[in-house]
């Protein structure tokens, strides 16, 4: 089963490389980490939602996603200078990979490119920004990043920004903990809306969350989120939240990172396919087979060892065909329901 992922951090992972040459890692494969062009194809990967992420200056360690229950405080914020030094080395690397790839890998602005690259069994890329703090508040930033090819962006990862409260690492915690979005989140918003950019609500707050609700035409996306009520992590969906999503004619992408996933919140690679199984049917029930994708965090997260890296990932899908899902809804798991909502988000 061929598949597109909401999320990955594959382009932090490279830009942390000390080699002279990431983009060589990611076309021929790489001794670590989770995703290279070689195992993308031996796993089914078609392309996805790659992020820019600019890391703070002391930030967690998957050390913190132990013990019965945690408390991560929020990382420092980070300058707008400083993320703006680390997000233009991600796209370049980005360029880099794409202009040495021989076509075998596109950066995609529309779910046309999308699907021509995938009918050309090339790899099809679409930036996300996560966490705007290489934004300016006057948004001149989002223009350029929007010109070259930014079409998905979280306003905030889990620390606070310009725009808005990130959602603290907190297990077991409700979503709701701390402020929503500030004046200039509102107008960051709007302009996504303007400019056809997705708005990602992965690590927003409940507030933040509600706060996008009210005010975006769009439909309503978590990238890489799971369901509260399986798993009690901030970083999860409660039902209220999943049935906004559905209303809007939205998406989740379901997330691999252990700790998001277990019921007792533990960033353990020791972790049973079965709950990722038990997450897919509680997010289809609540939002239907058509509003349900996969976001993977690959190179951002410790997964479940079965799956080990995406070369692995094919794995979900047998663990899903034995549980009795036909080809047809996991083709729509896998791919179709991405590309339906990124369709009616960024055309
Ligand atoms: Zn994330």
């Amino acid at each position: 089963m061929k598949f597109f992922d909401g999320h990955n951090d594959t382009l932090l992972r490279l830009s942390l490389y000390t080699r002279p040459d990431p983009e060589r890692s990611f076309l021929d494969g790489r001794p670590d980490g989770h995703i290279d062009l070689p195992r993308a194809e031996r796993g089914g990967m078609l392309g996805g939602l790659f992020a820019l992420y600019a890391p703070s200056a002391t930030g967690l360690s998957f050390d913190h996603f132990r013990g019965a229950s945690y408390d991560c405080p929020l990382p420092p914020e980070v300058p707008i200078a400083v993320a703006q030094q680390i997000i233009l080395k991600q796209i370049s690397i980005l360029l880099r990979i794409v202009a040495a790839s021989e076509e075998r890998v596109v950066l995609c602005r529309s779910v046309g490119e999308i699907r021509s690259t995938i009918a050309a069994s090339g790899f099809a890329i679409v930036l996300h920004l996560e966490g705007a703090e290489a934004i300016d508040p006057d948004l001149h930033a989002l223009d350029v990043l929007h010109a070259a090819g930014l079409r998905s962006l979280g306003p905030v990862w889990s620390r606070n920004n310009a725009f808005g409260g990130g959602v603290p690492m907190r297990f077991p915690s409700s979503p709701d903990a701390g402020p929503g979005l500030t004046a200039a989140g509102r107008e960051l918003v709007r302009a996504c809306n303007r400019l056809r950019i997705l708005v990602d609500l992965s690590h927003l707050t409940e507030q933040g969350f509600w706060d996008v609700a009210r005010l975006s035409h769009a439909p309503l996306v978590a990238t890489h989120s799971n369901a509260h009520d399986i798993c009690p992590s901030s970083r999860n969906l409660t039902d209220r939240q999943l049935d906004a999503i559905r209303d809007s004619d939205g998406l989740v992408g379901l997330n691999l990172a252990t700790c998001f996933l277990r019921p007792d919140g533990q960033m353990l690679a020791d972790t049973d396919l079965d709950v990722v199984v038990r997450h897919i049917d509680r997010l289809v029930e609540r939002l239907s087979e058509t509003r349900v994708g996969l976001g993977s965090d690959f190179d951002g997260a410790v997964v479940p060892d079965r799956i080990g890296s995406v070369a692995g990932a094919q794995a979900i899908f047998q663990a899903l065909s034995a549980r009795g899902y036909g080809d047809d809804i996991l083709r729509k798991i896998a791919v179709e329901n991405w590309l339906g909502v990124l369709a009616r988000t960024i055309g």
